[in-house]
């Protein structure tokens, strides 16, 4: 099932999101109605708060080639190791439509988290896949990639995304 994905402005997308305790049949519906929602955006990561959800989960797929999906489920990611050695990459966000920066993250990073089927599992990310992990778990802290810029570039692009929603809803009404 597709969800509706929140736009900042939205004090939700501030909220620290709460650990799960198990991974039921109801979480994994919820997975998959994450990826579904990814994938139709379209989108290489999703957190369960831009669906205005505030648990711990993440979904993922960095996989170029459009025809062999390659998804990753996070459940409660807790990064453990982050590298010196830095990269920099354009990010987006489903969250922040039509918005793109450059942010420099740590390049590599390691990653606990419980999967799909329940299982504790960690995983060694480089490249896109580890600053792709660093953005959605931010997201589960309340933390979006325009924190990372100057006050002036991230308050001209919410005075942007408010500015557009406003239109949205003028349409509507
Ligand atoms: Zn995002």
């Amino acid at each position: 099932m597709l969800r509706k994905i929140i736009i900042e402005p939205d004090p939700i997308l501030r909220k620290k999101c709460k650990p799960l305790e198990s991974v039921n049949d109801d979480t994994r519906k919820l997975m998959n109605d994450m990826l579904e929602t990814m994938y139709k955006a379209p989108g290489i990561g999703l957190a369960a708060v831009q669906i205005g959800i505030l648990k711990r989960i993440v979904v993922i797929d960095v996989s170029k080639d459009k025809e062999k999906k390659d998804p990753i489920f996070l459940v409660n990611p807790e990064i453990t190791y982050r590298s010196k050695k830095t990269a920099v990459y354009e990010e987006g966000c489903l969250s922040l439509p039509g918005h793109f920066a450059e942010i420099e993250r740590p390049a590599e990073c390691t990653t606990k988290f419980i999967n799909f089927d329940g299982k504790e599992k960690e995983l060694k990310a480089e490249g896109l896949l580890s600053t792709c992990i660093q953005h959605e778990v931010d997201h589960l802290n309340g933390v979006l990639f325009i924190d990372y810029l100057s006050k002036l570039k991230k308050d001209m692009i919410i005075k942007k995304l408010l500015k557009h929603k406003k239109e949205i809803e003028r349409i509507i009404v």
